[in-house]
């Protein structure tokens, strides 16, 4: 009788992924970022880039259908005609101790791979198995013929994807022909995000982002012209408080949009995390970070000067609003709740940034992680009771403890 080796149901998996790729596989193409120097990300500072080789991804490519024939046979075994649910997979959890051990009492290294696989590959088949995001950083440094191989084998191993994203650095899509883009989108490469943070050479050199604002357009352009859609991430705040400084980051931001004419421009108002370069500036006061209300109103000069038709989103945690539409339709709309907001006296405005980040789950999230140090805690307590004695600094105190709180992750 043939056994079952986990590591043949395990796939090596990176650190994440991007809000909205909760349907996706992940499938990791290299290790961690090329660039890994911009001063305000955290992400792989502790790591090193490492490529991985075709065959290696091809593995992981069996992994998952090894994976998925495993769910869908417990799945008809059950009755429930190939379908993948939660209880597919406890049964399949039950069905396979060879792989999962006794979860979660007794489980060895291996099989907390494959189980981190099945959790992977079970939520993709949950989902219908038609996303995949191509983990890390920046999946387009892969050699194109490469990673063409790769999409070529993926899509012939699970012929039901139709969508596929990555991250990719402005630099390298700027460094691939337009021959090697397009060949790229033929073998199903759909989507690139992009971290564009800023169109302003000053902040982008200061940042350490890495890329011009030159290469920023080539870049985006290459791939728009290639077929691939562009998911172009911006940053309010990363000009720091100087007022020169941030109108100009918030303009060159603007008028670079305007000139790529990104498929979707997503927002993520700047956090400076205390495991990031840019914290340690922010101590030596060589970067000072900007209040919530200018980060308001960058994100209000974004909206209102973007004047091409694109998707638009501000969802993720960092910003003061959550929007999802598209511009120029919605402009007003988005606008009017600035409006409102920046209408408000300083009081209210307090109330409302301690309940958005409060009450809207960042907190819990820290708390999750087990960052909800006594620091942070008493900055929070100072800014309620600052609030409920309607103090004439309950705004500058509520900054302050939303400061510390985003310094402790970006949920
Ligand atoms: S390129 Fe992206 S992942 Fe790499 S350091 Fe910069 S922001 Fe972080």
């Amino acid at each position: 009788m043939s056994t079952m080796d986990p590591d043949d149901y395990a796939m090596e998996l990176g650190p994440m992924g991007p809000i909205g790729e909760g349907a996706a596989l992940m499938l990791r193409v290299n290790r961690n970022c090329p660039w890994n120097q911009c001063l305000f990300c955290p992400v792989y500072k502790a790591s090193h880039f490492s490529a991985r080789s075709v065959e290696e991804v091809k593995r992981d490519i069996e992994a998952a259908r090894r994976v998925g024939d495993l769910l869908e046979s417990t799945s008809w075994d059950m009755g429930l005609n190939g379908y993948v649910q939660h209880e597919v997979i406890e049964a399949s959890l039950k069905k396979y101790p060879e792989l999962y051990g006794k979860y979660p009492s007794a489980v060895t290294e291996k099989q907390w791979s494959a189980l981190r696989c099945l959790s992977n590959v079970a939520n993709w088949y949950i989902h219908g198995t038609r996303r995949v995001f191509l983990q890390d950083a920046n999946a387009l440094f892969m050699k194109p013929g490469e990673l063409i191989e790769v999409l070529g084998y993926l899509k012939k191993t699970f012929p039901s994807v139709d969508t596929i994203t990555c991250y990719a650095r402005a630099r390298t899509c700027a460094r691939r022909t337009p021959e090697e883009l397009t060949e790229l989108h033929d073998a199903g490469l759909s989507w690139c995000f992009v971290g564009i943070e800023s169109g302003c050479d000053e902040v982008l050199e200061f940042m350490k982002k890495g890329v011009t604002r030159q290469e920023h357009i080539s870049g985006g352009r290459k791939l728009l012209a290639a077929g691939i859609e562009m998911a172009a991430f911006v940053m309010p705040g990363l000009g720091g408080r100087n007022p020169d400084v941030s109108g100009r980051h918030t303009r060159d931001t603007i008028d670079l949009l305007n000139e790529i004419q990104p498929t979707e421009v997503r927002v993520r108002s700047l956090a400076v995390l205390e495991s990031a370069p840019l914290y340690g500036k922010c101590e030596a006061r060589e970067f000072f970070h900007p209040g919530e209300d200018q980060m308001v109103e960058e994100l209000g000069e974004m909206i209102e000067g973007i004047d091409f038709d694109c998707a638009f989103e501000t969802l993720q945690m960092t910003n003061a609003f959550s929007f999802r539409g598209r511009l120029p339709g919605q402009k007003r709309a988005f606008l009017d709740a600035l409006d409102s907001y920046r209408a408000l006296p300083p009081m209210k405005r307090a109330q409302y940034l301690l309940n958005r980040y409060l009450r809207g789950g960042y907190l819990e999230f820290v708390q999750g992680w087990g960052k909800l140090d006594p620091p942070l805690q008493e900055k929070v307590e100072e800014a309620e009771s600052s609030i409920a004695e309607e103090a004439p600094d309950a705004l500058k105190k509520v900054e302050t403890a939303l400061f510390t709180l985003k310094s402790k992750g970006i949920p």
